[in-house]
């Protein structure tokens, strides 16, 4: 019995060795048949876990279904299948419990369309994941139209401009269209596909973007025409109007969101610019109501003194000393109504381009002295008169001429020593220039110690009737004209303008213009006034045209003193008939604007009769370019009202 036992131990020991060994081998025998079958290149499958977590892909189910493998892994199966979650997760406890095979269930690929899998559950594995074999099944005519629909999409989504995007939960690039591969700079739509807006932008929009996204993908909500800067790594800064919308699956649960985008930048841009331009259309509108309001007072000003005292001259008993003292406020009036038109007529030419320069050579020196002797001379017992002014001149240059236009100089000059006056009270004002042989510009400069200027208003100043003192101030001082008129003249001579200057401590206000030296050592003085009683025209005579008598009375009291013989004509025909008789005229002063026929008119018709006789144009037209005209109509001079003596007799002697 014992050995009886003892053998039949043996032996089943022996049998369940074999079995084991069996077993063993089927075993083997089966991993070397799964092995065979996962490596096969025909075959599609994935390992899934309980809950339907894809742990991992084979590169054939990647190929069938057209994601990447960074995209699909970790993803729940149900992101790439369109069925009903509850029949999917039915289809998969019965894998898992049952180990049941033949579940048919469809896939959504990259493209979106759909191909459906026969499913073949094949080994339970460590973890309690599963293989799941795919057999991917075509339906032709299914698939046809599915084409055809992914055709047109595809059409639509690559010639739409606006950027279209489609983003997974989290806001991962699911499908993108050209546009939108355009502006992340990937040159294949595929390339971006599982990354974020992270990778493209710059943080702030990024994170900005997602949290809009996954308030849409929680809530459902949607945004419409979201306007929205991106700023783009590396790529000029872009506007977009956003509209992003939820996508929600067969069973209404939100799994995706698509964004599309229209480029506004250009919109934007315009928009800015229309802004700015109304900002400075009602700056300017302000400054000119302000400079309307105190033009009139500066033109009031002068000419209530001149109606006024020339009303108080007409007293009988007037004494002589009173008589010149109210002629003199008449003269100043005058000039100061004067200076405002020609202001306003220098703004008006500069900004339409009529202004010429008239360069002629400037001895530099001894024009600052006269400008500085001239303020000397008004500062005499006046406030000013405690301010230290003084004029610097450069000692590395002997007598230095250039060639530029005096007068527009001398009106920069006078204009920021002006300013320099009027906005001082104690301290200094220094006037002065260098010689910059680097840039070979003469660098002049007006310092004062006066109230100086903010540093925002500094742009202000420059523009025409910029001012920045106060409405009360304004009505007491200046036009805002001074130093726009100082830019155009400056820029007209070649040169720039600009200040220095801090509030309370003063202001240094320096431009530049080109230093043409002229090799010439005497430069006529114009300036000279004539000497009336060196001349004597008792043998000559003047014909003057002129239909105002007021005018024609100043010519005769000024031309009195040189004995000219003068004839007058109040109109053109006249003064034709008058050249008909056998008078004889030396030369003619011919107003333009004339009532009947006007100068032009009258000195082509004298013209026709006595071509000898020189003809003078005079006229108030200050806007036209005059003088070019009068040349070019055949006039033998020029000269504009108001009538200077000096600048009359000089033409005069020309012809006379
Ligand atoms: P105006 O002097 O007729 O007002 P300007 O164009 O010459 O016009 O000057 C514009 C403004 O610039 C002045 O109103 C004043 O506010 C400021 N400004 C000009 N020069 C000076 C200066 N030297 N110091 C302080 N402020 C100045």
């Amino acid at each position: 019995m014992r050995s009886h036992s003892k053998k039949s131990l043996g032996q089943q020991v022996n049998r369940f060795k074999s079995i084991i060994k069996r077993l063993r081998n089927k075993l083997k025998e089966k991993d070397e048949i799964l092995s065979m079958i996962l490596n096969d290149g025909h075959i599609s499958y994935m390992v899934i876990d309980e809950n339907g977590n894809i742990i991992r892909i084979n590169n054939k189910c990647l190929e069938i279904l057209g994601y990447t493998k960074k995209f699909i892994e970790d993803q729940h199966i149900s992101s790439i299948s369109n069925l009903d979650s509850k029949k999917l997760s039915s289809i998969i406890s019965s894998i898992f419990k049952n180990r049941n095979t033949g579940k048919i269930i469809p896939f959504i690929c990259d493209d979106n369309t759909i191909i459906k899998g026969n499913l073949t559950c094949i080994s339970y594995q460590e973890n309690n994941n599963a293989i799941l074999l795919i057999d991917f099944i075509k339906d032709e005519e299914f698939e046809k139209e599915l084409q055809h629909e992914r055709y047109l999409l595809q059409v639509l989504m690559d010639n739409i401009p606006d950027t279209i995007y489609f983003k997974d939960k989290n806001s991962r690039f699911i499908r993108i269209n050209k546009a939108q591969a355009e502006l992340l700079g990937v040159d294949n739509p595929h390339d971006a596909l599982g990354n974020t807006d992270f990778d493209y932008f710059t943080k702030t929009h990024a994170k900005k973007a997602y949290n809009d996204e996954q308030h849409i993908l929680k809530t459902g909500e949607s945004i419409v025409n979201k306007e929205e800067k991106l700023i783009l790594k590396n790529k000029p800064t872009r506007w977009v109007s956003t509209t992003k919308v939820s996508i929600p699956n067969s069973e209404g649960k939100i799994t995706q969101m698509v964004g599309i985008s229209r480029n506004i930048t250009a919109r934007k841009h315009a928009e800015q610019k229309l802004k700015k331009a109304l900002e400075k259309a009602k700056e300017a509108d302000k400054l000119k109501s302000a400079f309307l309001a105190n033009m009139s007072h500066e033109i009031r000003t002068p000419l209530n003194s001149i109606l006024g005292f020339a009303d108080l001259l007409l007293h009988p008993n007037l004494p002589e000393g009173k008589r010149t003292e109210f002629i003199n406020i008449i003269t100043s009036s005058g000039n100061m109504l004067l200076n405002l038109v020609n202001d306003i007529i220098d703004i008006a030419k500069i900004e339409a381009g009529q202004l010429n320069i008239i360069e002629k050579p400037l001895d530099i020196n001894p024009f600052l002295q006269e400008i500085y002797l001239i303020y000397t001379e008004q500062m005499k017992g006046k406030a000013s008169a405690k301010i230290r002014f003084a004029l610097e001149l450069p000692g590395d240059l002997h007598n230095p001429v250039i060639s530029t236009d005096s007068t527009r100089l001398r009106q920069i000059i006078t204009n920021l020593v002006n300013n320099a006056f009027k906005f001082t009270r104690e301290g200094y004002i220094h006037v002065g220039y260098n010689y910059n042989k680097k840039t070979n510009n003469l660098d002049f400069y007006v310092e004062d110690t006066g109230i100086g200027i903010p540093g925002d208003k500094i742009g202000l100043i420059f523009k025409r009737f910029g001012r920045i003192i106060s409405e009360k101030d304004m009505i007491d001082k200046g036009t805002g004209l001074g130093l726009a008129i100082c830019k155009g003249l400056v820029e007209l001579l070649g040169g720039k303008i600009g200040v220095e200057t801090e509030l309370n401590k003063g202001s240094i206000f320096r431009f530049s213009i080109p230093a043409k030296f002229v090799n010439v050592q005497q430069v006529s003085d114009n300036k000279k006034d004539i000497d009336l009683r060196l001349i004597d025209w008792s043998k000559k005579s003047v014909l003057i045209v002129e239909d105002d008598l007021y005018s024609f009375n100043y010519l005769k009291e000024a031309l009195a003193p040189t004995n000219i013989n003068i004839e007058f004509s109040e109109s053109g025909e006249k003064a034709v008939d008058l050249i008909h008789s056998d008078k004889h005229f030396d030369i003619i002063l011919m107003d333009l604007k004339l009532k009947g026929i006007d100068g032009y008119q009258t000195a082509e018709l004298i013209g026709e009769i006595n071509d000898k006789i020189p003809i003078i144009a005079q006229t108030a037209y200050a806007l036209d370019n005059e003088e070019n005209k009068t040349i070019e109509k055949g006039f033998d001079g020029y000269i504009s009202k108001p009538i200077q003596l000096n600048s009359l007799l000089k033409l005069l002697i020309k012809f006379l």
